[in-house]
């Protein structure tokens, strides 16, 4: 793709269909990207990360390609891929938390994606999970993305320490090393994430949890005081959830938005309007 623009990503997203429809008949596509989305419907409402609001892209796409196309919340898609072939498969009640650039959840429940009314359950990404703590990029003071996401842990461990443009393989070398700096800002974001699982299993009475995500890298340094704020979070009747996690390059994330596709052509009928059709 050349740009962030709309034009730009549409013809690479057809180019890149027409490449696949050399080899066998395209029946749907599946777009799946993060920010908002209006269910079933053409517009992606906002993303911030390319910068788009009211983006009719499933019609602009649908247009090009002449097959249906559905477009997905990133975490949904990923979800429903975990469902339908990963660690997920088989189960009828399970979450997906992602960690990463965002702070995601996926919630299936009685064998279904929790979608809510316009497609978007499951923001988490800003819950309270302190009263103090770093601000996040919408200022909001140890919410969940002011710990937990990538920019949050290379930032609170690089800023202090001088170092310009940290990564997080570098910080996690910094925790293996024993500095005190990087191990409190893992130890505070595996804290945040065992307090999201924990309302997550307290909310939905989900057995499995999957961890999913590119910044799951901190688990490497996160996992004991993860596992020690899950255990002191969760209510008391609820049941300890299993952790699993799932390494989830590129692939699983497309493959899930392809699993929407397919579960809107097969199992959920387009239901509103008749341009879905193609
Ligand atoms: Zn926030």
């Amino acid at each position: 793709m050349s740009g962030n623009d709309v034009e730009s990503a549409v013809d690479s997203i057809v180019d890149l269909v027409n490449e696949l429809a050399s080899h066998r008949p395209i029946q749907a596509v599946g777009v799946g990207l993060a920010g908002l989305m209006h269910r079933f419907d053409d517009t992606v409402r906002h993303n911030a990360f390319l910068g788009w609001n009211d983006v009719p892209l499933a019609a602009m796409l649908r247009r090009r390609i002449g097959a249906p196309t559905v477009i997905s919340g990133d975490v949904r898609a990923l979800a429903a891929g975990v469902q339908w072939s990963g660690p997920g498969r088989g189960l009828d009640h399970f979450a997906v938390v992602t960690v990463g650039v965002g702070i995601g959840l996926g919630a299936v429940l009685e064998g279904r994606i929790l979608t809510g009314a316009a497609g978007n359950a499951g923001l988490i990404g800003h819950l309270r999970i302190s009263d103090s703590g770093p601000l996040c990029q919408l200022g909001h003071r140890g919410c969940a993305s002011s710990f937990l996401t990538t920019s949050a842990i290379t930032r609170g461990i690089g800023v202090p320490l001088g170092i310009a443009d940290l990564d997080l393989t570098a910080a996690c070398a910094l925790a293996a090393q024993g500095n005190d700096v990087a191990r409190r800002v893992f130890d505070d974001a595996g804290r945040a994430l065992g307090v999201l699982i924990a309302e997550v299993v307290n909310m939905y009475g989900v057995p499995t949890v999957v961890l999913a995500g590119d910044g799951l890298g901190m688990l490497e340094h996160a996992d004991p005081a993860m596992n020690e704020s899950l255990a002191g979070h969760l209510n008391h009747w609820a049941t300890p959830p299993k952790v699993e996690v799932f390494s989830s390059d590129f692939d699983e994330w497309a493959r899930g938005a392809a699993v929407v596709a397919c579960q809107w052509l097969l199992v959920d009928p387009p239901r509103n309007s008749p341009s879905n059709a193609g």
